[in-house]
């Protein structure tokens, strides 16, 4: 999920999947699988070719749609569903690790993803919603509707995923948000052996806590995920675990520039480019921008709600719980930096 920094050129991460395999350096394919979610249309499978068959990274969504593409492009590359050895799962959002269970089980594929990828519903201690909710309200407020599937927002909305991700996957007959088990846990500096390329392993938290971008020293190549994308900027939700999420992933992105020698950067979404550090740069200088637009903001120094600011950040086609989420990440990001402090009034936290 992603949201637009605005710029008018065509969006390559918005075209839908095109049935291509193609080489992008020596054992290294680009395929693309098809998903429907706001800003997106195709989710990049990386293919990296061994002597003992194939390994995945990002296997799409779950349900029949995305699964029956995938059998297409491995058949595509002259590959079967058995020949799949390894999954590899940048982070944990859906579209990325669906495909991950069903190849564990009809190719016998390992998982491998970062050491603390988790879904915040399998790990709800990554939840403590006390934060989030104002004082005297933890014990009355009673979600609307059972199930564990969102929580109260310091904006005072019951935020659970998108209606139409919902949708999608009730349609797909899915109820189980479950991430995978990983069989093979990967920690920054870390390397893995695929495609007969060394993989170094760099956690990159922001976007998820357990992001991971994969780098390949000799060919300068960098498997992105959604961490750095060719013209949007991932989605940044100000709940993820760790806290301040806004503050990880600067350092994150901040992290590119140890990788100068990149030439090529596979992202999850979208066309390959060859700027890693480049866009890296430009994504922090939009949040940089909402920062300064919220500093700004506050010169009267009344408090305002995160409703308030997201209106002032965010054009109203835009309003709704992923402006107010991305809104709050900033606010928190300021007030961890001391610049602002925090209020409640009337169930709301108000910053100033
Ligand atoms: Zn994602």
């Amino acid at each position: 999920m992603s949201t637009e920094a605005h710029q008018g050129a065509p969006r390559s991460e918005k075209r839908k999947a095109t049935t291509d395999v193609t080489e992008l350096a020596p054992g290294v394919l680009r395929s693309e699988l098809p998903i429907n979610l706001p800003g997106l249309g195709h989710v990049n499978c990386y293919m990296l070719q061994d002597g003992d068959g194939v390994a995945l990274v990002d296997p799409g969504l779950p349900g029949e749609d995305s699964w029956n593409a995938l059998v297409d492009r491995l058949k595509r590359a002259h590959y079967r569903v058995s020949d799949v050895h390894t999954v590899i799962v940048t982070h944990s959002h859906f579209d990325h690790y669906g495909g991950a269970e069903r190849l564990r089980e009809e190719a016998g594929a390992r998982i491998v993803g970062h050491s603390s990828l988790a879904h915040w519903r399998s790990k709800p201690e990554l939840h403590d919603v006390s934060e989030f909710m104002a004082p005297d309200d933890i014990e009355q407020r009673i979600p609307p509707n059972d199930g564990p599937l969102g929580h109260w927002t310091p904006w005072g909305t019951w935020s659970q995923p998108p209606a139409e991700i919902i949708e999608h996957w009730q349609k797909l007959g899915v109820e189980d948000f479950e991430t995978p088990a990983i069989d093979h846990a990967l920690d920054d500096g870390n390397t893995i052996t695929l495609a007969r390329r060394e993989w170094v392993t760099v956690h990159t938290p922001g976007h998820t806590a357990d992001h991971v971008c994969l780098y390949d020293a000799d060919a300068g190549l960098m498997i992105t995920g959604d961490h750095v994308l060719p013209t949007i900027t991932p989605h940044i939700s100000g709940f993820a675990a760790p806290n301040g999420p806004l503050g990880h992933f600067f350092d994150s992105l901040q992290r590119m520039h140890e990788f100068t020698d990149v030439t090529l950067a596979l992202p999850a979404h979208g066309d390959p480019f060859d700027d890693l550090y480049g866009r890296a740069d430009s994504i922090c200088a939009h949040h940089d921008g909402r920062l300064d637009e919220i500093r700004s903001l506050n010169n009267n120094g009344e408090p305002a709600s995160v409703e308030e600011y997201m209106k002032h950040l965010f054009r109203e086609r835009s309003w709704g719980d992923m402006a107010a989420s991305e809104t709050y990440a900033h606010l928190v990001h300021l007030r961890d930096a001391g610049e602002l402090t925090t209020t409640w009034s009337d169930g709301l936290m108000h910053f100033h």
